[in-house]
């Protein structure tokens, strides 16, 4: 029994063995309850160590554990704080204008550029935003900025033009980490290409001016050789048909190049002109083979002219669908190899597109050089090999006209084996053509 339920029984009883009978029962369960009290007393009093102890464990692992996050915080920010000088440093010896918006268009960051560029003063800063936009009101340069959140990639205006400058002006969305979910802002490149642009352009007129003058002198000696060399003046001896054969090649290559430097620079100039028409092609190829018929037979060059059972029509410019023809005939007999031959074949494309194949068996053109081949002045190193003339302004001038037209073109060689051109022409009018070229990449 409990001693203090037995020291109370005693007090009032004087002996435990004195207890009435009917009360030791109740007396013996009342000291269960005192005894079981104490039991759990003494537990929760254990168990109360048991958790003060923990909890200053924990207390302590979580102090120490603050140490080592003020610690890493310390450092990152040092870090950031780092970077940011840099940043500030290089941006600020950029000649480019930069500035960050965040996604809601307000100015996070400009560098010094950006503000000489806008006409501001080192401490003008906050109006750098507003004079931005002000400045490019013409080109909706805030609308291009909320696009840019949204788009795949980064976008460019080329060549805008504000007061007297020219522009161009990258935008680029910045993400924090690779997702595009967490898009910190815009940042918006502006680059002062006023000099070079002038430059250029007086560049092309000078080439225009003096492709002008040389045509018509040249067109002449063209014009008065070819009659020499048919002897409508009288007889010529082997030795002068030579030498004047040799003058009418060399005029018809000036011409050629004169005419290809016009071409490129309408082409930059955006001036190219068409009337696009509905085309038979394989008429035009006929009549393209037909003038090139007696250069094939120097070469002893043959020709497969295969035409479907419809007349293949396109739609383009004459003179410019003939220009391209001409072009690639005239290369696939110039960079053939003996016995040469070319197979012009037809194919439908879906959704109104026809695609020309001028497969030839000639020199070819080697791998690690086919991706600028379409590059103005380009030619391939195997081709000096070949022949020496050619300028490498025919394939740029050609694969303009044809996307001008809504076409495409590609090609696929090998070198020593031969080399495939395939040309895609729209078979119908066409309204937008960089949806087109898009559309015709999409199902090549
Ligand atoms: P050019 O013939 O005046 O050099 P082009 O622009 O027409 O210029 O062609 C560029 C280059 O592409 C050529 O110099 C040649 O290296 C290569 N090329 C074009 N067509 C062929 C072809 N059919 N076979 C092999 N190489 C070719």
């Amino acid at each position: 029994m409990h001693k203090i339920l037995r020291r109370q029984i005693e007090r009032y009883y004087g002996d435990i063995e004195h207890l009435p009978e009917e009360f030791k029962t109740f007396v013996e369960a009342v000291g269960k309850t005192y005894s079981d009290y104490e039991k759990e007393y003494a537990l929760i009093e254990r168990s109360l160590n048991i958790s003060s102890k923990e909890l200053t464990e924990i207390n302590q692992e979580l102090r120490k554990e603050k140490e080592v996050v003020e610690q890493k915080v310390r450092k990152r920010t040092a870090e950031l704080e780092d970077e940011r000088l840099k940043l500030t440093s290089v941006t600020a010896h950029m000649a480019d204008g930069a500035i960050l918006l965040d996604p809601h268009g307000q100015m996070l960051f400009s560098n010094r550029a950006m503000q000489h560029m806008l006409g501001l003063k080192d401490s003008e800063n906050d109006k750098t935003l507003e004079r931005l936009f002000k400045k490019f009101e013409k080109v909706n340069l805030k609308e291009n900025a909320i696009q840019c959140v949204t788009a795949e990639e980064p976008m460019q205006l080329s060549g805008v033009e504000s007061d007297t400058n020219i522009y161009n002006i990258l935008f680029r969305h910045v993400a924090a980490e690779e997702h595009r979910r967490s898009i910190v802002g815009v940042l918006i490149f502006m680059r002062d290409i006023t000099e070079e642009t002038l430059l250029e352009r007086s560049k092309s007129e000078l080439v225009a001016v003096a492709s002008h003058q040389l045509r018509t002198p040249l067109t002449a000696m063209r014009g008065n050789v070819e009659m020499l060399v048919d002897e409508s003046y009288g007889k010529l001896n082997t030795e002068q048909h030579e030498l004047l054969d040799d003058i009418q090649m060399s005029a018809i290559r000036l011409i050629t190049m004169v005419n290809d430097m016009l071409d490129i620079t309408k082409i930059e100039k955006g001036d190219l002109e068409m009337t696009p028409e509905k085309l038979n092609i394989s008429e035009i190829t006929d009549s393209v083979l037909s003038d090139l018929a007696d250069y094939a037979k120097r070469h002893e060059f043959t020709v497969q002219h295969k035409k479907s059972g419809e007349n293949p029509q396109i739609y383009g410019d004459k003179m410019r669908v003939r220009q391209v023809l001409q072009n690639l005939i005239d290369n696939a007999i110039k960079y053939s190899r003996h016995p040469g031959k070319l197979d012009i074949s037809y194919t439908s494309k879906k959704d109104g597109y026809l695609e020309l194949a001028l497969s030839d068996n000639g020199i070819g053109i080697p791998k690690a050089e086919q991706p600028k081949m379409f590059g103005r002045f380009y030619r391939a190193s195997n081709t000096a090999r070949t022949t020496s003339s050619g300028s490498g302004l025919g394939l740029y001038i050609v694969k303009s006209i044809i996307e001008q037209m809504g076409g495409a073109i590609r090609f696929e060689s090998e070198e020593g084996v031969g080399t495939t051109f395939f040309v895609t022409f729209p078979t119908k009018e066409v309204q937008d053509t960089h949806a087109t070229k898009e559309h015709i990449t999409s199902n090549i």
